[in-house]
């Protein structure tokens, strides 16, 4: 018999991200400007700083000026100063040049930088100041007493594919604390049973979300500009799905390239990797490419609703930060500064909580009077209607940004209402306006790879003898009404194979999970058209390895 353990904590931070760290490190210092001594735990499911952080990315950077502040430290120089700065619209065949880039796409001043290694350097400063961060611990169960969060149980370890205990079984760790940090990113596993159990989320928006697929290329010399940042609307979504694509030229001669996709989509024969194949496969792109090494792979979802998506991140015993209480400009495609700031200010409210020793809804609430307060909201404001107005297609949403531009972020709807992804996906017998080309794409393994080459290259590895993560409650579903209906999508929208239909006996195709590709960029557990999809966290230590991301 191996007993549960029990651990104290004053605060517990879910999640090794720039918005838990930046939050730890400010609590912290806050402890230490007060002579007080604060005991901060930080779990983390990924088996080491950074490798499950995918980001572009181009940072603002406002937040990370003021954790160097908070420390003390000179800035580590960790990314590249943005030089050039054009916007592209895309044809099949051509690219037309934007003659100006939009105030909001403007990037002078910020940084291109890998937020993998962001991640690693904020989480060994954070270790440095006397924070305890368990690597391959992932928090699996909220701690309840009534409404209040009390803590998180951590998953146990050992466990067999059969639901059996192995010889190395170690149950998981219960923590208390006087508040727990929210911190998973987007569409964390225990912030979506956290929202739906304390409605969260009533009376606010939808939550939408994109996902960004992302490689990294070494290019050849001659086509590296460094500091160069590009971003693309157009060819290959066409005008009635929304997204674009990024390139970012980095350090050491390398390339930053992805391709964003809302998820609010409509076609069920859309491919998202294929989509990004046939990005890389554009003239431009492709001869950026031709010539260089691919390295790495990934892809995650994007929180996309904004301010109006946002849900209550606060209440007794926790608060939520960063993309999991959709701190993000989707506009902008950024989120790093607004989850170190979210971080930030939580780190305030929860210190005065425990300085009071309370920390109930009410006095958590100052979070929420911070961020109202401040630069997050004003930046979150300007844009609150934004990815709302691209909900009639590309034309009528480039229409609704320049009015929102010119009437401070209104445009011609105030807060329209939108719905939930999956319910945007047509049937595959649907007259689809602008469908998918069904044409295969061929992988030359040089441009483009197939999604098990890419899955390789994302180096993700998850222990084969383990309960599957991706819980699908009725796989029936999927052999027969998903598969008329809608052609199961799974197999489409999942950037990784990680479901397959295949024939197990003549005439019967059945659902097969690959849960050992998986990515952890929750798109299935979004994008499902029967929500019977939950994605939760595998054996600690498994998933991607984002080195570099
Ligand atoms: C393709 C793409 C491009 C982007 N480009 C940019 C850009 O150019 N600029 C920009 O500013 N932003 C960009 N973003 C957004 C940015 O990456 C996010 O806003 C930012 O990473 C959010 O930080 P976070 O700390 O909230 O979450 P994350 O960075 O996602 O960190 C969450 C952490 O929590 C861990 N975790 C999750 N669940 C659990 C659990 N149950 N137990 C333990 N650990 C858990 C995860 O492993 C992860 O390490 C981009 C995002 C994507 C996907």
């Amino acid at each position: 018999m191996v007993n549960e353990e029990t651990l104290e904590a004053d605060v517990l931070y879910v999640g090794a991200g720039p918005a838990t760290l930046a939050s730890a490190i400010r609590l912290s210092k806050l402890a230490k400007s007060a002579g007080r001594t604060l005991n901060i735990a930080l779990i983390e499911k990924a088996k080491s700083a950074g490798v499950h952080q995918l980001s572009g990315a181009v940072m603002d950077p406002s937040s990370f000026r003021d954790v160097l502040s908070d420390l003390g430290v000179e800035d580590p120089n960790l990314g590249t100063r943005v030089g050039d700065d054009h916007f592209y619209f895309l044809s099949s065949t051509q690219a037309f040049k934007l003659p100006f880039t939009p105030p909001s796409l403007r990037n002078h001043g910020n940084y291109i930088i890998s937020l993998s290694e962001l991640t690693a350097w904020l989480a060994q400063k954070a270790e440095q100041q006397g924070i305890d961060i368990f690597f391959g611990f992932p928090g699996q169960e909220i701690l309840f007493e009534g409404d209040r969060v009390a803590g998180v149980k951590t998953g146990n370890k050992g466990i067999g594919r059969d639901g059996n205990r192995k010889s190395n079984y170690e149950p998981g760790v219960k923590i208390r604390a006087k508040v727990t940090v929210f911190g998973e990113g987007v569409r964390g596993s225990l912030t979506k049973v956290l929202v739906s159990r304390l409605g969260l989320d009533e009376g606010r928006r939808a939550q939408v979300y994109a996902t960004g697929l992302k490689e990294i290329w070494k290019v050849l010399p001659e086509k590296h500009t460094l500091g160069c940042v590009m971003h693309t609307m157009g060819f290959p979504l066409g005008s009635s799905t929304f997204g674009g694509g990024f390139i970012y030229h980095a350090k050491n001669g390398l390339v930053y390239l992805g391709l964003v996709v809302g998820l609010d989509y409509e076609d069920p024969t859309l491919d998202l990797h294929g989509t990004f194949s046939r990005f890389k496969q554009h003239p431009i792109v492709r001869h950026l490419l031709e010539g260089g090494e691919m390295i790495r792979y990934g892809a995650k979802a994007i929180p996309e609703g904004g301010y109006y998506s946002m849900p209550r991140y606060w209440g007794d015993g926790f608060v939520i930060v960063g993309d999991g209480a959709s701190f993000l400009n989707s506009c902008r495609l950024k989120g790093i500064h607004l989850a170190m700031k979210s971080g930030q200010l939580a780190a305030e409210a929860i210190f005065n909580a425990i300085e009071k020793n309370d920390c109930s809804q009410t006095m958590l609430s100052r979070y929420r009077d911070l961020v109202e307060g401040g630069s997050v909201k004003h930046e979150l404001w300007g844009v609150r209607n934004f990815h709302q107005g691209f909900q009639s297609g590309l034309w009528g949403g480039l229409i609704q940004f320049s009015l929102q531009i010119l009437s401070g972020g209104r445009g011609l709807f105030e807060n329209p209402k939108i719905v939930e992804d999956h319910l945007h996906l047509g049937k595959v017998q649907d007259d689809i306006k602008g469908r998918w080309q069904h044409e295969k794409i061929v992988f030359d393994d040089k441009i483009t790879f197939t999604k098990t080459t890419d899955v390789f290259r994302s180096g993700t590895i998850h222990h084969e003898d383990q309960p599957v993560h991706l819980h699908v409650s009725d796989t029936e579903i999927c052999r027969t009404k998903c598969a008329q209906e809608f052609g199961n999508p799974c197999e489409r929208f999942c950037p990784a194979n990680v479901y397959e239909m295949v024939e197990k006996e003549p005439g019967r195709r059945e659902l097969q999970i690959n849960a050992s590709n998986c990515v952890h960029c929750k798109t299935c557990d979004i994008k499902d058209p029967y929500g019977i999809i939950t994605w939760v966290t595998p054996e600690g230590g498994g998933g991607p390895d984002y080195t570099g991301m």
